[in-house]
């Protein structure tokens, strides 16, 4: 049997690329973890990945019942895991109003952040018990939570407050008015919090953990809900202005890096890449390395998906 990796949001983009250069390149079996099971299956077959490659099973992430059934068939499976990647995500900066998941959370914080947060509690056991030595777990970041970065400065700033709004079921984490982009960027900040708690506490044992930020892949799925002028000028921007552009089939390949490369099994790290000298170990933003936060975070997540 080969190494199997999971990808949550295999269906497109990111993780859809990524899946295609393990598949393709032969020494991976991958499991497409999606929401939509025919999207998924077609695009495996749209990018070339042979059958026999991969594996397509059922994943809402708005849905914590989902989180479970899937824990619970992947178990009954009989695979072996020895990656798992939490891609996905839903982006949603033109909405007015808030839309929730079906635990009644704000949809991004609640797919993005806490039904990964779930999986990767849960599926801990499982990459405890990998044949490997050291099985990955990557939680896919983004610079637009980095405020220490041009891209993370542009309003509205990812800033998780005192995550009281978390707490009390506010729509969003610092309990203020509802902002859909702040709400993206507020999750992608949760994303790499709980890589750093998870490698404060279970890191030096037998799974690697690490983030990772692809550059701008201003083509994805991900701007499908922005408006029409946004979608044709973003990428020329990205590629021309602040030149971090990256295409889908090259993100893909850094993501799949970060699964397999032997030369990146450090852990505790963010991935990101200069186009001239390649992958390098970045910093994080000032609220991504607060350690308090980082702690606070875990509990409140804990409690609102049942772990405690
Ligand atoms: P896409 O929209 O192309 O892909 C997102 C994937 O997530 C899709 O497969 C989508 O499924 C899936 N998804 C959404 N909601 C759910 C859900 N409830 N349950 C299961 N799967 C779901 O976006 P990208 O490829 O751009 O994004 C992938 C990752 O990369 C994200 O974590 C994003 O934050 C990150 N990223 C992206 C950047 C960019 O410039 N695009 C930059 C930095 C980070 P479906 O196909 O059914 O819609």
């Amino acid at each position: 049997l080969k190494p199997t990796v999971v990808i949550t949001g295999a269906s497109s983009g990111l993780g859809l690329n990524a899946a295609a250069a393990l598949a393709k390149a032969g020494d991976w079996h991958v499991i497409m973890a999606c929401r939509d099971f025919s999207k998924a299956e077609m695009a495996a077959k749209k990018m070339g990945m042979p059958a026999g490659s991969y594996t397509v099973m059922h994943l809402d992430l708005a849905s914590l019942n989902s989180v479970r059934n899937f824990v619970e068939n992947f178990r009954a499976s009989g695979s072996r895991i020895d990656a798992l990647v939490c891609n996905a995500a839903v982006y949603l900066p033109t909405a007015k109003e808030p839309t929730f998941t079906a635990d009644g959370f704000e949809l991004s914080v609640g797919t993005n952040h806490l039904g990964h947060f779930l999986l990767a509690n849960m599926m801990m056991e499982d990459l405890n018990n990998s044949p490997s030595e050291h099985p990955r777990m990557v939680i896919v970041g983004s610079i637009t939570g980095n405020t220490n970065t041009l891209a993370g400065n542009v309003p509205p700033k990812a800033d998780l407050g005192d995550l009281s709004g978390l707490l009390s079921g506010s729509s969003m984490i610092d309990g203020k008015e509802f902002d859909g982009a702040k709400a993206y960027k507020d999750s992608k900040v949760c994303n790499m919090l709980t890589m750093r708690e998870m490698n404060k506490r279970f890191g030096g044992g037998k799974v690697l953990f690490s983030s990772l930020y692809p550059g701008c892949i201003a083509e994805t799925g991900l701007f499908r809900n922005h408006v029409p002028l946004f979608k044709s000028l973003f990428p020329v921007f990205q590629k021309y202005v602040t030149k971090g552009y990256v295409s889908e089939e090259e993100a893909g390949k850094r993501l799949a890096q970060v699964v397999s490369d032997p030369n990146m099994g450090k852990s505790g790290v963010y991935w990101s890449w200069n186009n001239a000298t390649g992958v390098f170990e970045n910093q994080v933003s000032e609220e991504v390395s607060d350690d308090g936060k980082a702690a606070k975070l875990w509990e409140v997540s804990e409690k609102l998906v049942g772990l405690s």
